[in-house]
Order: C-alpha cells, then sequence, then structure tokens
C-alpha cells in the first residue's frame, strides 16, 4: 500500500488510542482528532476506537502488525499552562493544531447556529457549551497568548476563524483588529484569516493593512443542491459572492495566498468537484480537499447518522486535485500561513499538492 493510501485511510478510519497529548473534541472545522507527526508533516486524525490502526510506541500498525510508518504523538505545549490576568487559560483561548500552528476562533459563536441553518457537520459552538473556550477571543488577549507560543513552544504561523457574525462584514472587521494586535507584538509570525465573503470587497484589503499574510474564504461545496442541504445558512450566500470574494481576494492577497475548503463526501459528484477545484486553481485559489468528518454533537451524525466518504472516492480526487496543482505551481507549502500551509487536515500534501 502506497503512503498516500495509509495516509487517506487513517484520515478516514483514525487511530486507536488516547496517546495523542495534542487533540481536539469539537470545534470549528474538521475536529475531534489527535495530532501527530507523520514523516515530520502534521496531520490531525480522528481518534476512534474501532480502528485497526494503532500505535506501539512511535509505529504505526494494522491489525497489530508493523507496517513501516513511523507516527509521532504531538506533546502539549508548554502555553497550554499559563494563563492571562485575569485568569483565562492560554489554551481557551487558542489552541496548537499540528506542531506549529496556533489556531484560534475568535468568536465562537455563529449567527447560523439555529437548527434550520447550521452547516450540519459543525459544532462550533459545542465546545463553548463545554467550557473550553470562551465566546469572543479580545485582541490582547490573543496577542498575549501568540507571544507565549511563539517564545515558548516555537509555534511558526497562525490560523484565525470566525462564526459569522450578524454585522454586514459577517465577521471580518474583529478579524482585522486581532490581527493588528498579534503583529504589533509578533510582527514575524504569519497569519492566516478564515471568513465568509465579507459583505463590502474593501474589507478584504482592510485585512491585508492590518497585516494578514493569507485567507482563507471557505465555501466547502460548490455544489449549490449540496449546500442548500448540508449549509443551509451559507447556501444564502450565492456562488457569485464567493467568486468575487476569491478574485479580489487574489488580487490583494496575491496568487496562491487564497484558499477555500472543499470537503469530500457530501454527495457531490467527483468529477464535478475535481473540474470545480481546477477552476478555482486557475483564480489562483487553493482548492483544500478534506474528508468530510462525523462527529458526534453534529447534525450530521445526531440526525442524519452520515458516515465518511469512500476511501477510493476521496483518494481519487485527492491525487487529481493534487496534480493539478502541481501543474499550476500552488503547493500548500509556498502558503504564507493557513490550513493549507499546515495540511494535517488534507491527504494532499502526502500527493504532492
Ligand atoms: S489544516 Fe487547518 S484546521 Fe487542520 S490542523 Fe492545520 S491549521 Fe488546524
Amino acid at each position: 500500500m502506497s503512503d498516500v493510501s495509509t495516509r487517506v485511510d487513517i484520515a478516514l478510519l483514525g487511530i486507536r488510542g488516547g496517546s495523542t497529548p495534542v487533540h481536539r473534541r469539537s470545534g470549528a472545522g474538521p475536529s475531534d482528532d489527535g495530532h501527530v507527526l507523520i514523516g515530520g508533516f502534521g496531520a490531525a486524525l480522528p481518534i476512534r476506537s474501532d480502528s485497526p490502526y494503532s500505535l506501539a510506541g512511535n509505529k504505526l500498525l494494522l491489525d497489530g502488525a508493523d507496517i513501516g510508518m513511523e507516527i509521532e504523538p504531538i506533546g502539549r505545549p508548554k502555553f497550554y499552562d499559563l494563563q492571562t490576568a485575569d485568569g483565562v487559560s492560554y489554551e481557551k483561548i487558542a489552541k496548537l493544531h499540528g506542531s506549529n500552528v496556533l489556531a484560534t476562533t475568535v468568536v465562537q459563536t455563529c449567527i447560523r447556529y439555529g437548527e434550520d441553518e447550521r452547516c450540519r457537520f459543525c459544532s462550533i459552538e459545542a465546545s463553548l457549551a463545554a467550557g473550553s473556550t470562551i465566546a469572543v477571543k479580545r485582541p490582547d488577549q490573543l496577542a498575549e497568548v501568540a507571544e507565549a507560543a511563539v517564545r515558548l513552544d516555537g509555534v511558526t504561523q497562525l490560523v484565525m476563524t470566525t462564526g459569522t457574525s450578524a454585522a454586514k462584514d459577517r465577521g471580518a472587521r474583529h478579524l482585522a483588529r486581532c490581527v493588528r494586535a498579534v503583529k504589533a507584538v509578533v510582527p514575524q509570525l504569519p497569519i492566516q484569516v478564515q471568513c465568509e465573503p465579507p459583505g463590502d470587497l474593501a474589507t478584504i484589503s482592510e485585512l491585508r493593512e492590518a497585516g494578514a499574510d493569507a485567507i482563507g474564504i471557505h465555501v466547502e461545496s460548490l455544489d449549490d443542491d449540496v449546500r442548500r442541504q448540508w449549509m443551509p445558512g451559507k447556501a444564502t450566500v450565492p456562488m457569485s459572492e464567493y467568486r468575487a470574494a476569491w478574485a479580489e481576494a487574489v488580487r490583494v492577497f496575491g496568487r496562491n495566498q487564497v484558499s477555500t475548503y472543499l470537503l469530500v463526501g457530501l454527495g457531490e459528484d467527483p468529477d464535478e468537484l475535481a473540474s470545480g477545484a481546477a477552476e478555482l486553481i486557475d483564480m489562483g485559489v487553493y482548492p483544500f480537499v478534506v474528508p468530510f468528518r462525523p462527529l458526534g454533537g453534529t447534525l450530521a451524525v445526531d440526525v442524519d447518522h452520515a458516515s465518511a466518504p469512500n476511501r477510493d472516492v476521496l483518494e481519487d480526487v485527492t491525487r487529481r486535485v493534487a496534480k493539478e496543482l502541481q501543474h499550476a505551481g500552488m503547493l500548500g507549502s509556498d502558503q504564507r500561513a493557513g490550513c493549507a500551509a499546515c495540511g494535517a487536515c488534507s491527504v494532499l500534501s502526502s500527493a504532492g499538492g
């Protein structure tokens, strides 16, 4: 089995065991995972008691047999043990992803979280309800945590996402304030911001001027039927708005400093997904292809009983998109910051993208 095939398998089936000190139980994006290094690269893998994969020391076992792949669990970072002067644990303000990415959700609530509107794979407010984070991260709190994470744990980039606010900018302006505050104390730390298309395209320049180095504007699916079914709230933002925001973001941030998530396994046509990804690449937008991850606490699992995507489809789509990315000379590792630069939630980097 090739490394890409194994990487696809463990992205879907996960690994057994509780030996990954850095993990997320819920939140924005693909969560409920353990963070490890595979061949020096970060990987965020589901932790599942029914997986045929397990760890013995640093060796990956399949049904108990060594398959010759080294996996190194990432240790708990030192900054998790600190707290702000007003008593908030740094761990509730930002988390370590992979070995070197600091990640935060600056506003942990979303106007689209009502059951009729919520993205069915999202659990952004579950970590808030569980008390493992705070609702709004202040710019000065983030600056304090970022400085400590760089100094104590060698963090090399920061990813800032946000729940969508009711304001016209959909939360982008608070991101800009947070970026400005972090850059004032750690100017060398590259930052990716993630948001919906802000109502006014000029906000994209505001984010860049605040110091953001890269931007993710995440559509999740290019198929309007899939969007309406899985993301009824976000689907009210038309694709034309996404396209305008991506084009403006490429103008402002540059080619391959703009990305979007594309989830595999929502019932989309794989050929359409691959051709849509190729169009994004032509625009200079990196399509971050990620398997849909069924998580407890989401509507997808609790109501729809959805399951993970077919492994062959995931491998096929990932390989095709990676080839397009290579052809265009757009590698995730060339992004200054962000999920594509990190790569842990996708198999694309293992496939050469
Ligand atoms: S790809 Fe993005 S969400 Fe996944 S671990 Fe890396 S920074 Fe976090």
